[in-house]
């Protein structure tokens, strides 16, 4: 079974449903996707059993080959190859990998180049827990190649939570990729609101099931339940804000640990995703 957690934007609680959520099963493996700025690492303590840099290709141009026709540069989507008057200039961090220039260049003058994007690190929380977070290299735009590789070591697991980048990305789409069930976390805030359309959109485009958590509930206003009404989404739980629970999270602590309501909340919601897991059968394994 394999569980995202998304937002359509940051600081909506995303993490902190994710790591909490996972302090209260017994066996799960956590990954943390959101590579521009990864913070599992901060609520859940452990031992970094693995670290190891992620690859990614990039493309070097050959100047006798290169007629400087434009063509790799007209369908890069993300300007990172350049065809000046006199050069083609490569932007090697800007560049997704994403192998197009190669496949358009007639002149066979593009081939590609290793380097580091980012790390990954596995860290084992107890004898049947771990989890997984990438962190991009300063100056790298695409956590894609990270989001790949902890995905890769890790989706044969029982229990399954991704704790996606916050968006609808490249990153988000990849880090959704394969996944049985998610669940978005929603503030009762206008910005929250207009955020979550555009993550409920790419989850209906994606075909997976959804439900939505609302963080802070008492704060805002009431238009979030009638969207979800308007919208036919399950309300899978609410969170009441409550000052305290800001103060733990601002130390770096685990909510489950200091506030009775909130892990019983948590325990609630991770009884739903079980009786989801069961409900799927052969996908839960
Ligand atoms: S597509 Fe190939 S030949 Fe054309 S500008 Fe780019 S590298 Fe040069
Ligand atoms: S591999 Fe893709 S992203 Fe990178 S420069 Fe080529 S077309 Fe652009």
């Amino acid at each position: 079974m394999k569980v995202a957690i998304l937002s359509g934007k940051g600081g909506t609680g995303k993490t902190t449903l994710s790591v909490n959520l996972f302090s209260v099963l017994d066996k799960a493996t956590l990954i943390d996707t959101d590579t521009e700025e990864p913070n599992s690492h901060i609520f859940l303590k452990g031992t970094v059993v693995e670290e190891k840099s992620v690859m990614k290709e990039y493309p070097v141009v050959d100047a006798k080959k290169c007629t400087l026709c434009g063509a790799c540069g007209t369908h890069c989507n993300f300007n990172a190859i350049v065809p000046g008057q006199n050069k083609v200039i490569v932007f090697e961090d800007l560049c997704h990998d994403c192998g197009m220039c190669k496949i358009v260049c007639d002149s066979g003058a593009i081939t590609y180049q290793e380097k580091a994007t980012g790390q990954a690190f596995k860290v084992q929380t107890s004898p049947t827990k771990h989890y997984q977070y990438g962190k991009l290299n300063v100056g790298e735009i695409s956590g894609v190649r990270i989001i790949e590789a902890v995905k890769k070591a890790s989706m044969n697991e029982e229990m399954l939570i991704i704790d996606c980048p916050p968006g609808v990305s490249c990153s988000t789409v990849s880090a959704l990729k394969g996944v049985d069930y998610a669940i978005v976390c929603a503030e009762p805030t206008p910005f929250g609101i207009s955020d979550m359309k555009m993550v409920v959109e790419l989850l209906r485009d994606m075909n997976i099931e959804f439900s939505v958590v609302i963080n802070k509930s008492g704060l805002g206003d009431s238009k979030i339940y009638s969207y979800l009404n308007e919208e036919k989404i399950d309300l899978l739980a609410e969170i009441p804000f409550t000052k305290e629970r800001a103060v733990i999270y601002s130390k770096g602590l685990l909510i489950t640990e200091h506030d009775e309501v909130f892990a019983s909340i948590m325990k609630n919601i991770s009884e739903k995703v079980l009786d989801f897991a069961e409900s799927i059968g052969g996908k839960h394994a």
